[in-house]
C-alpha cells in the first residue's frame, strides 16, 4: 500500500544519511537541530514523528503540547531524555536505534581507560607546555576489570579486556551466562565488584532505580586506588562523594564521557572536570562516522516497522 506523508520533526543534529533516508521512505523532514524547549512546544503540535538524540528533553509539557505525535524515534539509545511513562499514557510509541554505537562506545572506554592509566592527556598537556615529564603509569594486564551492566557495551568491552590480558568481572540485576562464558568472565554482586576490581567500567542503562549506584558508601568499598570509566550515564555516581574521593586518593582517576549536566554547569562538576587526575569528553560515545551512518540506518529501519505495525 502507498504510505501517507508523516510529517517528522528532527530536533537535534543527526547525520545527513538520516535526513535522506527519511525523505525517501514517506517522512516530510523539518530539520531543526538547535531548537530550544520553548520553540519546540509550541512547534511540536503538527507533527506526526519527532526525531531526537539526547539534547532534546521531551517532557510531559512537550508531549502536553504534542497533538498528532505518534512516533518518538530516538537516534541513539539511553531514552533517559523522554518522558516515556507520558508518552505511553498518550499512546506515543518510542523506537531506538539499538545496538548502533556499541563498538563505537566500547572502542572510547577502552581509549579512556588507558588514557587515565597512562596519563595520556595530561602528559600531551604538558608537552605542550615545553615540560617533559615522565609520570609513571600503571599497566592493565592482569588486572581486574569490573563492569557494571554487562549489555551490548559492556561485552563488546569485555571481549578487548580479555584479549588485554585482564579478568573480567561484571554486576547486572539481568544475566547471560553464554556471553559470560564466552569472555571467561564470572558475575558478582556490586559489594564484590566494587572490592576486587581494579578499574571499573559503568556501562548499564539509566532505568528507575539505577540512579546513584555508586554513592559515598560504594566509593568507600572500592579499592584503594582503582579507577572508574563512565560512558553511560552520570546520574549512577553521587558527584560531591566522587570529588571527595578522587581528591583523597581512594579513587586514583574518573574518565567520563558524560556530566551531570550536559554541558556542565554547577560548581562541583566544574571541580570534578579540573582535577588532573580526571578525563572528560562531551558524550561523543557514538560521535564516529560509522555509527552516525548506523544510526541513521538503524533508526529509520525501525520507524518504517514501527508505522507498518502500527498502520500509519
Ligand atoms: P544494553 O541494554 O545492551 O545493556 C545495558 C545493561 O545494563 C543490561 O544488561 C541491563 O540489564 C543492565 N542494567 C540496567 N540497569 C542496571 C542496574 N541498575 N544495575 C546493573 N545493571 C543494570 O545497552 P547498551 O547498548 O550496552 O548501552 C548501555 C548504556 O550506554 C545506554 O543505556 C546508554 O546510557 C549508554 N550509551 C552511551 C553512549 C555515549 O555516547 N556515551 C552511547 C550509547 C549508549
Amino acid at each position: 500500500r502507498v504510505n501517507a506523508i508523516l510529517r517528522a520533526l528532527v530536533s537535534d543534529p543527526v547525520d545527513n544519511l538520516m535526513i535522506e533516508e527519511l525523505n525517501s521512505n514517506h517522512f516530510e523532514v523539518s530539520y531543526e537541530p538547535t531548537i530550544d524547549a520553548e520553540t519546540l512546544k509550541d512547534k511540536v503540535k503538527i507533527f506526526d514523528v519527532l526525531v531526537v538524540r539526547s539534547r532534546t528533553k521531551v517532557t510531559h509539557e512537550v508531549l502536553e503540547k504534542a497533538e498528532r505525535l505518534k512516533i518518538i524515534a530516538r537516534a541513539g539509545i539511553g531514552t533517559d531524555n523522554i518522558d516515556v511513562s507520558s508518552a505511553k499514557e498518550k499512546g506515543i510509541h518510542i523506537v531506538t536505534a539499538a545496538g548502533s554505537s556499541t563498538q563505537s562506545v566500547s572502542e572510547l572506554s577502552i581509549g579512556l581507560a588507558l588514557s587515565l592509566t597512562r596519563k595520556i592527556p595530561f602528559l600531551d598537556r604538558k608537552s605542550k607546555e615545553n615540560i617533559w615529564k615522565k609520570d609513571t603509569g600503571t599497566e592493565l594486564y592482569e588486572k581486574t576489570a569490573g563492569i557494571i551492566g554487562f549489555g551490548r557495551i559492556g561485552y563488546a568491552t569485555a571481549k578487548v579486556l580479555k584479549a588485554m590480558g585482564l579478568k573480567v568481572i561484571a554486576y547486572d540485576i539481568y544475566h547471560n551466562q553464554k556471553t559470560m562464558e564466552e569472555i571467561g568472565g564470572s558475575y558478582v554482586s556490586l559489594k564484590d565488584l566494587l572490592e576486587k576490581s581494579d578499574i571499573i567500567f559503568l556501562q548499564a542503562t539509566l532505568t528507575d532505580g539505577g540512579a546513584k549506584l555508586i554513592s559515598k558508601n560504594e566509593l568507600g568499598m572500592m579499592k584503594r586506588g582503582s579507577y572508574i570509566v563512565n560512558t553511560s550515564r552520570s546520574e549512577f555516581i553521587d558527584g560531591p562523594s566522587l570529588l571527595q574521593a578522587l581528591k583523597d586518593g581512594k579513587v586514583a582517576g574518573y574518565a567520563a564521557d558524560v556530566t551531570w549536566n550536559e554541558p556542565p554547569n554547577n560548581e562541583w562538576e566544574n571541580e570534578i572536570i579540573s582535577l588532573e587526575n580526571v578525563i572528560i569528553t562531551p558524550h561523543i560515545g557514538a560521535q564516529t562516522v560509522e555509527a552516525q551512518k548506523r544510526v541513521a540506518k538503524y533508526t529509520v529501519e525501525n520507524l518504517i516497522k514501527k508505522r507498518e505495525e502500527i498502520g500509519l
